[in-house]
């Protein structure tokens, strides 16, 4: 069958699925603090709609997922969706990324699911930071995730830091020994356009080079690794003295467009051939409509086929999408 190609010759291999747009804290890039409109659970794709659009998308080339959301943990018993997709032959892998507070007492079912990678996102290791940021309390938590995380045996752990300027940059050499300590890897983000309050300027962002210069300043120089998976949109380094390993995921200052293979799907059923979409393809009304898989198929690859160059971030035709990223799933 026909790869998932676009018009720029982009092969689409790899799935990003948000599993509901609930959560349990309120990071201020992704949320709004109050008042939150949350989709009617009876929107949400069951699990057998998502292991059903799997299934038609593996004979396209999918490949690769990652579960997502809002806060993927707060989905009853997501270790059971984990399963079924596990057992589909031709997906490679699958992650989840996650804000780790519920993953303590989640990690050994995920694991005994078959999920083997995850990202757990923290973006200060000093916990009144992580309360201003996230609006809530659950620092510890998020810690006692980590390490039971890796107790289990997943491998890889990362951690996602979004890089925001005035917030993040007393967390750099922290979360830099934090990696030499653990053997976590700490990929920093470039803070984007998807927050609910279109708070966001450019001036705001921490940029990766400013953060890597600091790294390098007071820790030590930093080696790009080997072997890098040139669809990966973090550019990853070490110390040079081989201990601890750092991302930078620099999707504003370079961007990474040229080079991705990822789409997505919403909780509520909506394909999105790009994070700053501003169209959908209403796959959940096909579903719940008895449409053939055929039909499903054309459909994704219809919308795979019209995605942009690239997201217009850094222009003044830039649009920021409608769904915050908590709806749209990171
Ligand atoms: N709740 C989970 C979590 O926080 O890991 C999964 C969903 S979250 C939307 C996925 C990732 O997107 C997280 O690493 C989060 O930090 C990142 N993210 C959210 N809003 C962002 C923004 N405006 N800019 C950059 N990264 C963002
Ligand atoms: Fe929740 Fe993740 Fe968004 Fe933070 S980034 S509000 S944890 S969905």
């Amino acid at each position: 069958m026909e790869p998932l190609i676009d018009s720029f010759g982009r092969v689409h291999t790899n799935l990003r699925i948000s599993v509901t747009d609930r959560c349990n804290i309120r990071c201020f890039y992704c949320m709004p603090a109050h008042d939150v409109e949350f989709m009617p659970r009876s929107e949400l794709l069951t699990f057998e709609e998502i292991e059903r659009v799997v299934r038609i998308a593996v004979p396209l080339g999918l490949k690769k997922i990652r579960l997502t959301g809002g806060e993927p943990l707060v989905r009853k018993d997501l270790h059971v969706l984990v399963g079924k997709l596990a057992q589909i032959e031709g997906i490679e892998d699958i992650g989840l990324t996650t804000n780790g507070i519920l993953l303590a007492e989640q990690a050994p079912a995920l694991y005994q699911a078959g999920l083997r990678r995850i990202n757990v996102s923290l973006d200060a290791l000093n916990p009144q930071k992580f309360e201003k940021i996230t609006r809530r309390q659950g620092f510890e938590k998020v810690i006692e995730g980590i390490t039971a995380a890796q107790q289990v045996g997943f491998q890889p752990v990362k951690v996602n830091a979004v890089a925001v300027r005035g917030l993040s940059e007393e967390e750099i050499v922290p979360f830099g020994e934090f990696a030499r300590r653990t053997g976590v890897e700490i990929r920093f983000i470039e803070y984007m356009p998807l927050d609910a309050d279109n708070a966001w300027q450019r001036d705001k962002v921490l940029f990766a080079h400013e953060i890597r210069e600091a790294l390098e300043r007071h820790i030590l120089p930093l080696v790009p690794c080997p072997g890098q998976d040139p669809h990966a949109p973090a550019a990853e380094f070490e110390f040079a003295d081989g201990v601890g390993r750092i991302g930078f995921i620099s999707s504003v200052s370079r961007p990474f467009c040229l080079s991705c293979d990822r789409f997505r799907i919403t909780a509520d059923g909506k394909l999105r051939n790009c994070l700053f979409s501003l169209e959908e393809t209403d796959i959940r009304g096909l579903l719940r409509s008895q449409a053939a898989d055929e039909l499903i198929a054309q459909s994704i690859r219809d919308s795979i086929a019209a995605k942009k160059e690239g997201h217009e971030i850094n222009t003044a035709r830039f649009v920021q999408p409608e769904r915050p990223m908590h709806a749209i799933g990171g």
